[in-house]
């Protein structure tokens, strides 16, 4: 028996459980709960107890995002209420293309296309993974669930699409007014139906204060089912190994390396899937995070100081993060710093150099990047020659820049193509409520 073989048998044997990352001796929760809960009760988040293993022949016979993400998240919902419904739920939640394009005409450079989904940002995986999980626990609840989600601009519209049109479940958006761009203020207002937009007269921080007193309010509590679709869920990080599955077996059936990735990284939720990814057995090569002017990573890796911060308005505004929560996963993964140092690097691009670099990419490759994808290209411009030429590097477009064409347009002097999906929503009726920034004024809204 080989090693993967004999390390899946042994998962199967029993239930796979998850447990919070601040207590270590914890036997652990299963999948469902854990997705239910979003954040574990002492605060921390939820990482796997074990880790299952796989070699790169175990995925022999899978050709697409479903059936290479029913084959990885398999081992991880052993045991579980889900585990019968996984195969639906990959379906459901993969059900359009992460394309790897190479980038001008040298090989082993190319770049991971995750915008094609109905919001044209690669939250779209992690959200439909989560709607679709979420709802089937759902079917016999007597109640309806009641998502509640504050975001800075992309989130929202990803878990909008996710839930909208699901009779099961209701959704909030809550989003400040003036601080998003025009084309997130419609992909966060179009919706209807089960989804109501709050245009709150306040900032980002305000929105999740918000949302955490509704969590912690009793009342709310007893009259709504409550639930966050957060980004530090575990549902939304565990369908985004699926894609860094299908890109590093891609490459390594092609010509037999593991490939490195260039990951923009705000949060760390993407990164830490990538990282999973390679902790599985994946054919994973280096991760490097490409940060924007919010240096609180790069900095702790060349320093070894953690000093989270208030976060800085770029350009890359959907990575705009000072104290990026999912670091507490890494740091439990590779709790040295040694340890983590080995495991991924990270440079920081400051705007200048984001403007710069999608006005320099798209005059060599004519090649359109968002500014948060443009972060990987510079960091990917900027490796040491050696490195850079001797390995095989796929850098992540985590947006379409039609999303954020207020910017790029004037750079590059021309119109951006807008996807069809995009288009679509960007042509329906728009509606919002506004809200001040106080639980009174939610808990009132929430009951009218
Ligand atoms: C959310 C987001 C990021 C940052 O991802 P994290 O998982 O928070 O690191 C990068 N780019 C875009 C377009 C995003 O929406």
């Amino acid at each position: 028996m080989n090693a993967a073989a004999s390390n899946a048998a042994r998962v199967v044997s029993g239930r796979m459980l998850f447990r919070s990352t601040r207590s270590p001796d914890d036997a652990g929760v299963p999948f469902a709960e854990a997705l239910e809960r979003g954040l574990a009760p002492d605060g921390g988040l939820y990482v796997p107890v074990t880790w299952p293993r796989f070699s790169p022949s175990d995925f022999a016979d899978c050709r697409d995002l479903p059936s290479i993400g029913t084959r990885l998240l398999k081992p991880f919902l052993t045991g579980d209420r889900l585990e019968p419904d996984l195969p639906a739920i990959c379906r459901e939640a993969f059900n359009f293309q992460a394309p790897l394009v190479p980038v001008g005409r040298a090989d082993g450079f190319a770049v991971l296309e995750l915008f094609h989904g109905p919001t044209a940002a690669f939250k779209d995986f992690g959200a439909r993974f989560l709607a679709s999980a979420l709802t089937r626990l759902r079917t016999d609840a007597q109640r309806l669930l009641n998502i509640l989600v504050a975001t800075s601009g992309d989130t929202g519209g990803a878990v909008a699409a996710a839930f909208h049109g699901r009779r099961t479940a209701q959704v909030s958006v809550l989003y400040p007014r003036g601080l998003v761009s025009p084309t997130q203020e419609r992909q966060l207002t179009c919706w209807g139906d089960n989804v109501q937009a709050f245009r709150v007269m306040g900032t980002f921080d305000d929105c999740q204060r918000i949302a955490k007193e509704a969590f912690g309010d009793a009342d709310l509590r007893q009259r709504f089912d409550l639930s966050s679709a957060n980004s530090i869920n575990v549902g939304r990080l565990l369908p985004q190994m699926v894609y860094y599955a299908a890109a590093s077996l891609a490459a390594w059936r092609r010509v037999q390396v593991a490939p490195s990735f260039i990951i923009p990284a705000g949060n760390l939720g993407n990164a830490a899937a990538c990282i999973w990814a390679r902790q599985v057995g994946l054919p994973i090569g280096e991760v490097v995070l490409a940060h924007n002017a919010n240096r609180t990573v790069p900095d702790y890796l060349a320093n070894g100081r953690w000093q989270p911060r208030a976060s800085r308005a770029t350009l890359a505004s959907a990575m705009d993060v000072g104290d990026p929560s999912n670091m507490e996963r890494l740091r439990t993964m590779f709790p040295t710093l040694a340890a983590l140092t080995t495991a991924v690097s990270a440079d920081s691009v400051d705007d200048a150099a984001i403007e710069a670099r999608i006005k320099s990419d798209f005059r060599a490759y004519q090649q359109i990047w968002c500014p948060h994808t443009a972060t990987a290209a510079e960091v990917y411009a900027r490796l040491p020659p050696d490195r850079r030429l001797g390995q095989h590097w796929i850098m992540v477009a985590t947006a379409h820049p039609a999303k954020f064409r207020e910017i790029v347009e004037p750079l590059l002097g021309i119109d951006v193509p807008v996807p069809e999906a995009l288009a679509a929503l960007l042509t329906r009726a728009t509606s919002f409520r506004d809200l001040a920034p106080d639980l009174a004024a939610l808990k009132h809204a929430l009951s009218h």
